[in-house]
Formats: structure tokens, C-alpha cells, sequence
């Protein structure tokens, strides 16, 4: 019987196997137990390793929180990956939005009885999205981009404040603006300009609101200041 290749596969599938069984013992090569669920031997005097659920890894145990859940199939990060997770969350605060927004509410509402009731289905976001996309966050006559300088103003006077009916300054150019008789002051690039932004606002707020017309319609407002959408006015 001629002894070929074939006939030794099995006794060298055995050796492997045997082979990776040893290195797979902590004892022979301790590098392993990184990647071991729980080790060998007294658990007591083995230092504690964690699973964690994000990277993969088997860490010791200070890289994890005192309180986690050490419990079978229980979500547990590790520090590494809580901060990386933490610098990759964008965040945005919405506050300074929310607080303008109250601002200009707060400002149509006791300068008229009259408000736009677009103003009160408006989100902080809206408003985020007219200052940011439409205005650039700068000011449409000197182009200052001072956030916390800048305010919304009506364009014109005599009509409720609205996306399509305002003006981004700061707040020195708005109580200006606001003594004005005549916006025929303003050059007819400076106005064009803004009756193009009022016309974008229509196209992006009317969609975003599901408004079937271009043009807000008038509600009245409580004379308290508490302002009220009347039916049958819809934007
Ligand atoms: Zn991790």
C-alpha cells in the first residue's frame, strides 16, 4: 500500500484542531483571553473582563461604567466607545430659536390685534430654517451674521409679522427701520432682494404647511395679547 498525501489529511485536521484548542487556552497563551466571554480557572482571582457591545471587545472591567448591567445579552459600552459615540452625535439647541420665536409673538401681539396665524404654527426649527436657508443669518443691510445681535422685524409696518413679510436686522438698524415712513428709502436692489426672500419663504413654507395659498390670511387676536386662530382661517 502506497502511503500518499490523502491518507495523512485526517491525522493533520487532528493536529490543527489540537493546536487551536491549546491556543485557545489562556493559560498557554494569555493574549486570548481578551477575547474570551468569561476565563478559565477561579474567576475570583482573574481579573473581571467585559463584553463590550459596540466595539466587540472583551475590556477590563474599569473601562466600563460601576453600574452597568452585567447581566446575559444587557447593552454595555465602554468608555472608548461612549466618547467616540458622544463627538459623533450632532446636537443642535434649539433654544435661541424657541426664545425668538416667543420674542416675535410675543412683540405681534401687542403691537396689534391682528396676527398672521402662520406665527403660531411656526416650530423653532421653521424659524431656524427662515434664518439660516432664506436670510444667511445676516443682517439685509449691512450683512452683519452677529446671531444674538440680529432680530426679525415686520417689512412692512402695517402688516402682521409673517415669513413672507419681514425683515433680518440687527437691533439697532430694526428700531430704524421701524421709525420709517417710507421703505422707498431702500434701494430697489436692497428691495428686490428681500421681496425674493419673502417669495422663497412662500414656496418652502407652503409646502412645509401644506398651505394651498401664497397669501396669509388675517385672524384676530385677544386684545389680552393671548392670541387666538379663528376658524374658518386656515394658512
Ligand atoms: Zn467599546
Amino acid at each position: 500500500m502506497t502511503m500518499t498525501d490523502h491518507v495523512l489529511d485526517g491525522l493533520r485536521l487532528r493536529m490543527a484542531n489540537l493546536f487551536l484548542e491549546i491556543i485557545k487556552n489562556p493559560k498557554f497563551n494569555p493574549q486570548v483571553a481578551r477575547f474570551l466571554p468569561t476565563l478559565p480557572g477561579n474567576p475570583e482571582a482573574l481579573p473581571k473582563r467585559l463584553f463590550c457591545t459596540s466595539c466587540k471587545t472583551y475590556k477590563m472591567e474599569r473601562h466600563f461604567e460601576d453600574k452597568h448591567s452585567r447581566s446575559y445579552g444587557a447593552t454595555s459600552m465602554c468608555f472608548d466607545c461612549c466618547r467616540l459615540n458622544n463627538i459623533a452625535i450632532a446636537r443642535h439647541d434649539m433654544g435661541f430659536y424657541r426664545l425668538m420665536l416667543q420674542n416675535i409673538r410675543n412683540s405681534e401681539t401687542a403691537l396689534s390685534h391682528e396676527v398672521d396665524p402662520v406665527i403660531h404654527k411656526l416650530s423653532e426649527i421653521d424659524l431656524k430654517l427662515v434664518l439660516e436657508t432664506i436670510w444667511q443669518i445676516s443682517s439685509a443691510i449691512s450683512g452683519r451674521q452677529d446671531l444674538y445681535d440680529l432680530k426679525f422685524v415686520r417689512w412692512d409696518k402695517n402688516r402682521p409679522w409673517s415669513p413672507w413679510n419681514c425683515i433680518l436686522l440687527t437691533r439697532q438698524e430694526a428700531t430704524v427701520h421701524l421709525r420709517l415712513l417710507n421703505r422707498k428709502i431702500y434701494s430697489e436692489a436692497l428691495t428686490t432682494r428681500i421681496e425674493m426672500n419673502h417669495q422663497r419663504a412662500r414656496d418652502i413654507f407652503a409646502e412645509r404647511l401644506s398651505k394651498p395659498q401664497s397669501a396669509p390670511t388675517i385672524c384676530k387676536s385677544r386684545p389680552s395679547g393671548t392670541a387666538i386662530i379663528e376658524t374658518p382661517c386656515s394658512i
